[in-house]
């Protein structure tokens, strides 16, 4: 199994209508690997805060981005995600914007049987 992190934002659920914290996992920047801080993996991460991971010049820098990530324009990627509203608890799916090896934005959130199929 690929490792994984956790990402929270707070968006309007798709299923109970009403803004709770979504909290998402990513598989960019996720490794069992690491460094003197720490694994990448299991982290938990705010929109806009960069995520642990290797340095530009370390020869695994480039696997921050994970296969099924779908490049959206010059050094910005998009990946759909699971994730779960903490208020009524429904699996969502969700769309997250990375640039920089930080997630940046959630560009969608929708119910899981209507995953956006122009993602893998
Ligand atoms: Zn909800």
């Amino acid at each position: 199994m690929s490792a994984y992190n956790w990402i929270t934002a707070f968006a309007t659920c798709p299923h109970c209508g009403t803004e709770h914290e979504i909290v998402i996992q990513t598989h960019m920047s996720s490794s069992y690997g690491g460094d003197e801080r720490g694994l990448f993996f299991d982290r938990c991460y705010a929109l806009g805060e960069k995520m642990r991971w290797w340095s530009k010049s370390h020869p695994k820098f480039a696997e921050w981005i994970v296969s099924h990530a779908v490049p959206k324009e010059p050094d910005s990627f998009l990946e759909c995600c699971y994730g779960k509203c903490s208020g009524c608890k429904q699996e969502i799916d969700s769309v997250v914007q990375f640039s920089d090896v930080t997630p940046v934005l959630v560009k969608d959130i929708g119910v899981l049987d209507e995953w956006p199929s122009d993602f893998p």
